[in-house]
């Protein structure tokens, strides 16, 4: 039997016209259609979430492979993900999911937030991860799931782009105990042409997730000719120290070719001169990944 849930996050608009409010992209959907991330529809003037109950990939994980190197080190966490996501990176290094369309007539196995978290304790693990694709746009699966994994003992950990609209974020994140981040470049310009997002709204979710004392990381994939320029990546580091603090874990991944960009791989001597220079700065822990 098809299960398929309602969404939360969404306004009457000229009915049955709606509007998502889940994401800062805000769609305006019509009967029928789907929202820019492809996994929330309007079904007769409802909202309706395909994502809900359908992992397409599940995995347990080393919690450093997040990645989160200060949180619970030496621990399993059951990661799970669906198809969609609310950003269109030219770089996307995941875009089988992120790009990826359920077939309404040939479902995966629906999986409820409990089996999540039976499988979660079966297979060891101390957290649950929501995480591969971007969890906002599955996020009444996330946070019905976590509510679960609380009550069973597990910590709830998000990877996330932080492109997530406030009156959401209200409600996820402080069911979170963790998350990383990511920072895709530390421009309106870089944000708008290469992902079609903002910065300020990924930034204003950064802020907001670090304000209420969680246990925060952040990633910046490093891509050349991009978002590598040094004055950048200080004014990045500028960011971090005004409105966070330098304890925060800061991770620089290199780029890989992948989805629709053809820059050349990020080059290993970048990212450590970067890493180099968020140490000289005085940011506690700095990290490379992807090299
Ligand atoms: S979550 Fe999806 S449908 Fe909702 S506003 Fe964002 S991209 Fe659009």
């Amino acid at each position: 039997m098809t299960t398929i849930h309602d969404a939360d996050w969404w306004e009457a608009e000229k009915s049955p016209t709606i509007r998502c409010v889940l994401c800062p992209r805000r769609c305006l959907i019509k009967p029928g259609e789907t929202g820019f991330c492809g996994v929330r529809f309007n079904g007769d003037g409802r909202l309706l979430t395909i994502a809900y109950g359908y992992p397409v990939a599940i995995n347990i994980d080393p919690i450093e492979k997040k990645p989160l190197a200060r949180f619970m080190g030496g621990t399993r966490t059951f990661s799970f993900g669906t198809f969609g996501c609310n950003l269109n990176c030219s770089f996307c290094q995941n875009d089988s999911l992120s790009r990826g369309h359920y077939q309404l007539r040939q479902l995966p196995q629906y999986v409820t937030p409990g089996q999540i978290v039976e499988q979660a304790q079966q297979h060891k693990c101390s957290s649950v991860s929501y995480t591969y694709n971007e969890p906002t746009v599955f996020a009444e699966y996330v946070r019905d799931t976590a509510k679960v994994a609380a009550a069973a003992g597990l910590k709830n950990v998000m990877v996330s782009n932080g492109y997530i609209s406030l009156e959401a974020a209200q409600e996820i994140y402080p069911l979170m105990d963790a998350a990383n981040i990511d920072m895709k470049g530390f421009s309106e310009d870089f944000y708008r042409k290469i992902c079609g997002a903002s910065l300020k709204d990924v930034l204003n979710s950064i802020e907001y997730f670090y304000q209420l004392g969680k246990h925060l990381e952040l990633t910046n994939l490093v891509i050349p000719g991009y978002n590598d320029d040094a004055a950048l990546i200080d004014a990045w580091l500028d960011w971090v120290e005004e409105h966070l603090d330098k304890n925060v874990p800061l991770h620089f991944s290199a780029y890989h070719p992948a989805h629709k960009m053809a820059a050349p791989p990020t080059p290993v001597k970048t990212v450590l001169k970067i890493r180099d220079r968020a140490l000289e700065r005085g940011f506690q822990y700095v990290f490379t990944g992807n090299i």
